[in-house]
């Protein structure tokens, strides 16, 4: 399978160029040439596989031709080695958590399939691979556990000084072995301004191999849409098979990987694309006018985005017919004070505790459903993260509910080995020739 670019749909690149290149010299994105549509019977009898099965049957299809189909599988079998479990909370409510990879966000999906491809066509003897990433969080933590110990693969991450949360902080710092953190005094956009200026220096790139493992890269689209068919498979094995699927949303690369699944022939009755204050999305399905705008900052903070990036992969997917594309998503878009209020009010119903950007889905399918009393179709929402990864957003009665899993017990009282540095690039450049 080849890819084309979103700008330049003539052009043709094979996986490879497109997993290294990330983004095509044109700023398009890349997408498959054509999406295939798996068998009827693969989607009918969905209950009957695992979901690496499901995962190597879906990867093997859309890379077809891409990756010697043994190879495939021991990526995919090492790379999808935890679980993504359809939770019942009620009748035809089920939440989807994708938080049991090992930073405990859903990213972990996209990161360690990606790295392991890398390394997979590294591995006659190319020059080592430098993956520069800037991070306010998620994305981080999931690119360092990701690419820990990957052979051929090193990996720096530059992130703001005080402002990722102290669970998210020891994912990016206490690593060692190929992974290396920079704590930089200044924020986000300083991060990305110094990984952008590294991309584009000379004389780093004589001496690196640099390759950024942005959100957009193909390799991290293409496994999120494994989860999207094993849930459905989980229902199916509970005999449901009419399926709304709510997703929290910020660069869309999530939703994205579902309407992905969806075209390939993954039966879903409804998308929800459900936002925080940055609204974008929801807007443009409301007035047809898609409007970017700079993004906002809400509790839901890895989902603070104005312009979001996937979408015009989702626009390339319904060939621009806003038409179609209104019947199969519905937006919503919800504050920070209903985001808290939903929180709440999925604690005193459930007993559960829900991430931010998780309770803002749950919200958004509930209003659905509301507004769908007449069909008996079954709501799914994406959980994104675990909810120790943001504490400061609970009351002390929630806050003690959350049960923190062993693997951030275990880096408790690891020392952190992050550098810091200032936002000047001079230094970081100084500091990337030193530390060859
Ligand atoms: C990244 C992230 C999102 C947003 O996902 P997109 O693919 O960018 O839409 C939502 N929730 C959490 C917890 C995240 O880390």
């Amino acid at each position: 399978m080849n890819f084309y670019s979103t700008n330049s749909p003539q052009v043709e690149v094979p996986f490879k160029e497109a997993v290294f290149n990330s983004l095509p010299q044109d700023r398009g994105l890349y997408m498959p040439l054509t999406i295939p549509k798996l068998s009827d019977e693969f989607i009918n009898n969905l209950g009957s596989y695992t979901l690496p099965e499901i995962a190597f049957e879906v990867a093997k299809n859309i890379l077809a031709g891409s990756i010697p189909e043994a190879d495939l599988k021991a990526i995919i079998d090492d790379a999808i080695n935890f679980d993504a479990p359809v939770v019942k909370l009620e009748e035809d409510v089920y939440v989807l958590e994708l938080f049991h990879g090992p930073s405990l966000a859903f990213k972990d999906f996209g990161a360690r399939f990606m790295s392991r491809v890398m390394s997979y066509f590294l591995r006659d003897g190319e020059k080592m691979l430098d993956v520069l990433v800037a991070t306010s969080g998620d994305t981080g933590g999931a690119v360092a556990l990701g690419f820990l110990g990957v052979p051929n693969t090193r990996v720096t991450i530059l992130y703001p000084k005080g402002k990722v949360s102290p669970i998210q902080e020891q994912q990016l710092t206490t690593n060692g072995q190929n992974i290396r953190a920079i704590e930089v005094d200044g924020t986000f956009d300083d991060c990305q301004a110094l990984v952008k200026a590294a991309f584009v220096d000379d004389e780093l790139n004589a001496k690196f191999r640099l390759t950024s493992a942005n959100s957009i890269n193909i390799a991290r689209l293409i496994p999120q849409t494994f989860y999207y068919f094993n849930a459905y498979a989980q229902l199916l094995r509970q005999g449901k098979n009419d399926i709304v699927f709510s997703v929290p949303s910020g660069n869309f690369g999530n939703i994205g990987a579902g309407l992905l699944a969806w075209k390939m022939g993954l039966p879903v009755k409804q998308f929800l694309a459900a936002t925080n204050a940055n609204d974008t999305v929801p807007e443009y399905l409301n007035s047809g006018v898609y409007q970017p705008k700079p993004s906002v900052a809400t509790l839901s903070n890895a989902m603070d985005v104005g312009a979001p990036s996937n979408w015009v992969r989702i626009s390339h997917l319904f060939e621009d017919k806003l038409d179609d594309l209104k019947q199969l998503i519905t937006g919503y878009t919800y504050n920070d004070e209903q985001t808290v209020e939903s929180i709440n009010a999925a604690f005193v119903a459930y007993d559960y505790v829900m991430c931010p950007h998780t309770a803002i889905a749950w919200r958004a399918l509930q209003e659905w459903q509301l507004k769908h009393l007449d069909t008996k179709a079954t709501g799914v929402f994406l959980s994104t993260a675990h909810p120790c990864k943001f504490p400061e957003v609970f009351n002390e009665e929630v806050s003690a509910k959350i049960v923190v899993p062993e693997s951030v017990k275990e880096m408790e009282g690891k020392e952190s080995l992050s550098v810091p540095l200032s936002k000047d690039f001079d230094g970081f450049k100084r500091w990337l020739l030193k530390n060859a």
